[in-house]
């Protein structure tokens, strides 16, 4: 199947525009091709050396019937099940409309992987939307203008790590292997799990102990034989179900980095291969756990890539391996989470779980951890609560007042999850303290007992 865009968005916002720009030529209005619907418009689109389907939902405008609203949300659905990706459209000079906020609820609701763009974004009457854009919950727009052929170099660099995760996901399900614990009946049909599994990446430096804590995990003989098993290409996932906080099966699926590395011919490139592997896993990921080596914690290599997984909003897990051959536990440990607070402060409140992925000592600790840091990464927390929240912080440490003129902030709220990201109406947004904000995701954080992802804080004018 190939990568698969979906253009959605309410009428007029440039839309066909956009699909007609990417696929570069005009096409029928009408796909008639079974499994897409007629009110889909299908083409070949193509960004510089990427290539995809393009989906188009528009033609609607010209529908006439009254259901307009349902048919637009059936289209939109559908178009979302059937796409990779998602490009939602808002136009720059309108502004953040009502009806953008359904289709912003859409998207959100079927989980869709989405790149917001604020269309006709040429001229300075855009910049407003661009800030107002944030509200909708899906992260930062780019600007666009689909009619002058503007901002399509950064379309294609906010397409490019999805697109490649996708061609990296088709290559990594060809050799899956399905580990099935905690079911007593061998011969059971095996019943597919309906839930997405929780994607989790283990990064680290070579000889950390990536493959060993896999092998632990997933149970050594299987992933053995499961990389010789006709893998072509270079990434490689197992699959297993782990015992959820009620006992329920939670999918997962784990990115073998190591194994990636372990297919490398050549010795030389050892290095370079498992920085950039560690780059693609923290692409695939919802979960990071950084696996360090007791013997040399927190060197460059490993900084830099708890540092891009905090970027990329990933949540993350600090594993300390190779706990077996530490005398001096207590001591380490104490100066293990010094370390940790003073070179990955952007980290803060992640986990920091010891284990020994060659006695297995430690494991399920760190299996939960991973669950725990995945619940508080789609944690939602209540406007109400929020408001509340906020009172009490302002109240405990007031907004600074550059220039005698005190900064106010009215309201707040949860934009998006997966990160957790919140959005606070407040006056001079620019004259904010960054340790004031600092100040805030602490508390958020602390108080709302989220440990292990990044925050987003996002201000907002309230003009
Ligand atoms: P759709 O209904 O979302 O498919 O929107 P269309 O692609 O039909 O565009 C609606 C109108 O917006 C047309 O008149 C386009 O020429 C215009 N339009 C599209 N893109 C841009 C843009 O980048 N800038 C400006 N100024 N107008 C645009
Ligand atoms: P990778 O390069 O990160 O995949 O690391 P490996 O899993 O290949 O492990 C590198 C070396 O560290 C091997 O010799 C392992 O036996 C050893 N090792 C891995 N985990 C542990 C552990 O928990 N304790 C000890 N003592 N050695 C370990």
């Amino acid at each position: 199947m190939s990568f698969t865009l979906a253009i959605v968005g309410r009428p007029n916002v440039g839309k066909s525009t956009l699909f007609n720009r990417l696929v570069g030529k005009k096409l029928a209005l009408v796909d008639d091709q079974p499994g897409v619907t007629r009110d889909l418009r299908e083409g070949e689109g193509r960004i510089a050396d990427l290539r995809f389907t393009v989906l188009d939902s528009a033609g609607l405008e010209e529908a006439t019937d009254d259901s307009l609203q349902g048919r637009m949300r059936r289209l939109t659905e559908r178009a979302v099940e059937m796409a990779d990706v998602c490009l939602f459209m808002i136009d720059a000079r309108a502004g953040v409309l009502p009806a953008d906020m359904v289709f912003a609820e859409i998207l959100r609701k079927k989980n869709a992987n989405v790149i917001l763009a604020a269309n006709k974004g040429e001229g300075k009457a855009a910049d407003a939307t661009i800030l107002e854009a944030y509200s909708l919950g899906l992260g930062e727009p780019i600007r666009l203008s689909a009619e002058h052929g503007e901002g399509m170099g950064e379309l294609m660099d906010v397409l490019r790590p999805i697109y490649e995760a996708h061609e990296e996901r088709a290559a990594a399900d060809a050799p899956d292997i399905d580990v099935e614990v905690g079911d007593d009946d061998e011969d059971a049909p095996r019943v597919p799990t309906k839930a997405k599994p929780l994607q989790i990446a283990v990064v680290g430096r070579p000889n950390a102990g990536k493959s060993t804590l896999i092998n632990q995990i997933i149970g050594e003989e299987r992933l053995l034989t499961g990389p010789e098993a006709g893998i072509t290409r270079d990434a490689i996932s197992v699959q297993q179900d782990w015992a959820g906080p009620d006992g329920v099966p939670v999918p997962m699926r784990i990115f073998d980095t190591a194994g990636m590395r372990r297919k490398a011919k050549v010795q030389e490139k050892l290095e370079k291969l498992s920085v950039s592997d560690g780059l693609r896993a923290v692409k695939f990921a919802e979960v990071v756990v950084v696996l360090l080596d007791v013997e040399i914690p927190f060197e460059q290599q490993d900084l830099r890539i708890a540092d891009l997984a905090e970027r990329e909003g990933r949540a993350v897990v600090i594993a300390v391996n190779k706990w077996d051959i530490e005398d001096e536990k207590q001591t380490k440990l104490k100066e293990l989470r010094e370390s940790f607070e003073r070179l990955l402060p952007q980290l803060r409140g992640a986990p920091l779980v010891t284990v020994s992925a060659k006695t297995g000592k430690g494991v399920d600790k760190l299996q939960q951890a991973i669950m725990r840091a995945h619940e508080v990464w789609n944690r939602r927390v209540s406007t109400a609560n929020l408001n509340r929240w906020l009172v009490g912080m302002l109240e405990q440490h007031p907004p600074p007042a550059p220039g005698g003129k005190r900064i106010k902030m009215r309201y707040m709220t949860q934009v998006k999850t997966r990160p957790p990201a919140f959005v606070v109406m407040t006056s001079h947004p620019d004259m904010m303290p960054e340790s004031y904000k600092r100040y805030l995701v602490n508390g958020l954080r602390v108080d709302f007992d989220m440990p292990g992802t990044p925050i987003r804080l996002f201000l907002r004018d309230q003009g």
